[in-house]
Order: structure tokens, then sequence, then C-alpha cells
């Protein structure tokens, strides 16, 4: 990905922000600046060991997939919508077995 957007990395310094990586040229369009963006968080997250944060959301019926950025790991779906969605399942199966 990265060699194909030629993205070469460097150090930037802009708006008063710290310095940080840029790999593409500014002008470049939003899609490549993107590509390059996730390529580099790819290298991270492959880097530091933590392939395993990248997964599938747990939700029935949905194929999102997530980066579990949480402190403990622990993070499950994709999106709030599917955390109630599965909640509000799981509430409603609850409810059934104690009528
Ligand atoms: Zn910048
Ligand atoms: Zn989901």
């Amino acid at each position: 990905m990265l060699a194909d957007a030629q993205a070469l990395p460097h150090l930037a310094r802009h708006d008063g922000s710290p310095w940080h990586l840029h790999a593409t040229d500014p002008d470049a369009p939003l899609a490549e600046r993107i590509r390059v963006e996730v390529a580099l968080a790819f290298v991270d997250v492959i880097r530091s060991g933590e392939t395993d944060r990248l997964r599938l959301c747990e939700a029935d019926e949905c194929s999102g997939v997530l980066v579990d950025l949480s402190r403990n790991g622990s993070k499950r779906f994709c999106s709030v919508r599917c955390g109630n969605r599965m909640n509000m399942i799981a509430f409603r199966e609850r409810a059934a077995r104690e009528s």
C-alpha cells in the first residue's frame, strides 16, 4: 500500500501541532491520504504484536470489522448500534426465560 502510493514518510510540524509523520503530499487526493494513514497504522499494529486487536464484530448478522483501542482489549462490537442491539436481544431472552 505504501509503495503503491509512493509514500515518503517525513516529519512535519504545522498549525501548532507537535512533530508528527506525514507520508503523502498535502495536495494528494483524500482517498490516497487515508490509504497511506491506514497502511502506517497497520505497520504500528503489526510491529507491536497487537494484531489480535483487529477483530470481526460479534453481533449477529454484522460483517463489521473493528480495531479495539480499549485499554483492556474488551471491545466486542463495531459500533454502539451493534452493542445496543445485542444487549436488547440478551435482555429479551432473559425476560422470556424469567416469565
Ligand atoms: Zn500534519
Ligand atoms: Zn457490528
